[in-house]
């Protein structure tokens, strides 16, 4: 089989202050198997090692692997630990995990923990029920899960059970990647390489080994009652309402926004924390989000596919966690309509393994010229790849949040604030010359103005915009793996790099003094402003007005998943993926045909989900009403009253019944077709499901506010969103 990529990237470029007896220090990490107790508990030798292999990408030596197992078994089982598992992340956009007992039969009439080098390195798990796009048989099934070094292990505890975890890639027997990580570590290498040749262009490459890139993802979630949770099939099967008419209140006052965290919210957030903590997940920041029943957690960032294993450890801890405390935790981008959606701002940047962020706008002048260089890198490859950006990101819950009025659009372009636009504008024009906002520029020939770290300007409306040291693409949705989004970008990235890389060389040759570098590197910058700057738009990404004046821009506008996905299947993302290393063309294409059949099937089980809801429920509650109705009026009559007003309610309340029950049938005779073809279903789907769907809900939400109270089969968004 193939060895998972190699030389992954230098762990984080995070720095954690360690303060002394805080309630928080003695917790962080406990769980995991860092290089710390490594250091302490590995041989001299075998420790050095396995450095060489973590941070350089040398192959693993098997005698090291064998020492390695046994401390990781005697440190996992000192903690704790009876069973492992190898962690790995399939194409299902889920984690998956195997457990075996640490402890064998000793054949003595007792047991001996026992763990080797091979167990650590390869597992083999039956793969055949894991989506693989076609790209391996179920006959031949194999998939093996191949050790990453490079993410720690750590100690997963749930009800008393401790489990060592092991992150692992997952890979066909062909060497094919089954899995959202290997093609991030294989991203990640295709942008090191180039980001280091700008560097020796630039002589900013001192001690250099790697480029890392790094993420810091913000995840907004929502928490309901878990016993209301349990009385909505919807919430249950979709994670999202189907049904509900928008309450009194919603998120008018703008209330909610950072307010005070109820205790119970406050009490979960804190054991997600601490648990997250004990696993080594730096994470931050807490607070309420916009809509009502909506949060936020965020960690600091991380070297990105550390950042991605963490995001997924972030995810599953706020699923486990929020039972505990009477809670559900939902991670669906659209969980309830009229209010806000949930998104992951993925703030993402580059930096050396020495710990310079070269999206950083350094103090010194020249080297602001090689942050320009890396920013007009950035700037291309996101106008160049718009719609890869975008498909990178399609799927069936985020449908509902991009280009709906409170998410970033569909449109992808980048902001980059007032005072980078300036400076670009004058970099245009010629040299920059004037004095923005106190700095003084250099007229140098070579060089350009320091530039202050911070612009202080914001845009909430951007999908894709620059926050002072780092890109923040703000249209990933919250249900996501960081990893394939990331994936995307780093390659596009890494083949703007390429392209600048190679015209700087042209231009100055490879070995050029720096001065001839800067020359070529002012005249490519401006060439790339030029060039690309139809991306950048620093205005209201909501206003009508961008839509059309984007379509003017020639800016891809790929309204939904099923306009997005087509571009995942197109030769150029191929071409792409192929020439930097990330995925050959089968996997490109596995990748296509498991989100389109995702998305057809998160959508059938939607419309499922609702015809079900729609007859066993809401149905014979409005039935119910009716007779209820009828029978007052009917008792007015027997008083001798002819109830004129009440016979006007019942007529209407029997027409909206029979418009619901129409609509359902609607919706059930489209739901039923089926095409062989996924991109056909979809299409389908989207045609004609979707808008049945959307007449049920119209007419089930006009029922849920006729029908009794006490007859209304389900909690509704009052009772669902305002937690107390
Ligand atoms: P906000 O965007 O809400 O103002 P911050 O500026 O603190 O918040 O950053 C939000 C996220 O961006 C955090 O997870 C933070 O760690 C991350 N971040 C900061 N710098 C970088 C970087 N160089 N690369 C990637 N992520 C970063
Ligand atoms: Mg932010």
């Amino acid at each position: 089989m193939a060895a998972p990529a190699s030389a992954p990237p230098a762990p984080a470029t995070v720095a954690l202050q360690n303060g002394t007896g805080g309630a928080l220090d003695t917790l962080f990490g406990k769980d995991v198997f860092t290089r710390r107790v490594m250091r302490q508990r590995l041989p001299k030798e075998i420790y050095k090692s396995l450095l060489r292999t973590i941070d350089h990408g040398e192959p693993l030596d098997p005698t090291v692997a064998d020492v390695v197992a046994a401390t990781m078994k005697d440190w996992a089982i000192e903690n704790g630990a009876t069973h492992f598992t190898h962690w790995f992340q399939p194409l299902t956009g889920l984690t998956a995990e195997k457990h075996d007992s640490l402890a064998s039969p000793d054949g003595a009439g007792g047991v001996v923990y026992y763990f080797s080098g091979a167990d650590l390195v390869q597992g083999e798990p039956d793969a055949s029920s894991f989506p693989s796009g076609g790209l391996r048989a179920t006959f031949e099934a194999r998939g093996y899960t191949a050790w990453d070094p490079t993410s720690p292990a750590f100690l997963m505890r749930d009800n008393g059970m401790v489990t060592l975890v092991i992150p692992t890639a997952f890979v066909s027997w062909t060497g094919e990647a089954l899995d959202t990580k290997l093609p991030l570590l294989r991203s990640m290498e295709a942008l090191s390489r180039h980001a280091l040749r700008i560097l020796r262009l630039f002589g900013t490459d001192a001690g250099v080994n790697h480029v890392a890139t790094t993420v810091g993802p913000e995840q907004e979630y929502f928490l309901v009652d878990r016993e209301l949770y349990f009385r909505r099939p919807d919430l249950v099967t979709c994670e999202r309402t189907l049904f509900g008419a928008r309450p009194p209140k919603g998120q008018q006052l703008e209330d909610h926004y950072f307010g005070s965290i109820p205790p119970r919210v406050l009490a979960f957030m804190g054991e997600v924390e601490r648990e997250l903590y004990r696993l080594g997940v730096p994470v931050k920041t807490r607070h309420n989000e916009v809509a009502p029943g909506q949060y936020e957690i965020a960690p600091l960032f991380e070297t990105s596919h550390i950042a991605s294993d963490h995001q997924m450890v972030l995810m599953e801890a706020l699923k486990r966690v929020a039972p505990k405390h009477g809670l559900q935790a939902l991670l669906h981008e659209k969980p309830f309509a009229g209010v806000n959606g949930s998104g992951k701002h993925n703030n993402w940047s580059m930096a050396t393994d020495t710990g310079v962020n070269l999206l950083d706008p350094q103090d010194e002048t020249h080297t602001n010229l090689q942050f320009l260089v890396f920013l007009l890198s950035v700037v291309r490859a996101v106008d160049l790849h718009a719609d890869l950006l975008r498909a990178s990101i399609a799927a069936a819950g985020n449908d509902h949040r991009l280009g709906a009025n409170e998410a970033p659009p569909a449109i992808i372009s980048i902001f980059l604030g007032e005072m980078l636009s300036d400076i670009l504008a004058q970099v245009e024009a010629g040299l920059p010359k004037r004095t923005i906002k106190g700095g003084t520029l250099d007229l140098g020939a070579r060089s350009l103005p320091q530039l202050p770290r911070h612009s202080g300007d914001r845009n909430r409306t951007s999908p894709f915009a620059f926050t002072g040291n780092k890109f923040e693409f703000r249209a990933v949705g919250s249900t996501a793996s960081i990893a394939w989004p990331n994936t995307v970008l780093n390659t596009i990235v890494a083949e703007s790099l390429d392209y600048v890389a190679g015209e700087l060389e042209k231009a100055a040759g490879a070995k050029a003094a720096p001065e001839k570098v800067a020359q070529a590197a002012i005249g490519l910058v401006r060439k790339l402003i030029h060039e690309h700057k139809r991306i950048i738009f620093d205005g209201d990404n909501y206003s009508p007005e961008w839509h059309a004046e984007a379509k003017q821009r020639g800016l891809p506008i790929l309204q939904d998943s099923v306009e997005a996905f087509p571009v995942l299947n197109a030769k150029k993302t191929a071409d792409l993926f192929k020439k930097y290393g990330v995925l050959n063309k089968a996997e490109v294409d596995s990748r296509y045909h498991i989100a389109v059949e995702k998305w057809v099937k998160q959508l059938s089980i939607e419309a499922d989900t609702m015809g079900v809801m729609a007859r066993t429920l809401i149905l014979p509650a409005a039935l119910e009403h009716q007779r209820r109705t009828a029978g007052a009026v009917a008792a007015a009559r027997e008083a001798g009253v002819e109830d004129q007003r009440g016979k006007a309610d019942l007529k209407a309340l029997v027409e909206l019944i029979g418009e619901f029950r129409e609509a359902t049938d609607a919706l059930e005779a489209e739901a039923a077709v089926h095409h062989d073809d996924p991109m056909a279903h979809a299409k389908h789907i989207k045609a004609k499901v979707r808008p049945a769907m959307a007449e049920v809900r119209r007419l089930g939400d006009l029922l849920q506010l006729d029908v009794a109270a006490d007859l209304w089969p389900m909690p509704v968004y009052r009772e669902l969103l305002f937690l107390k």
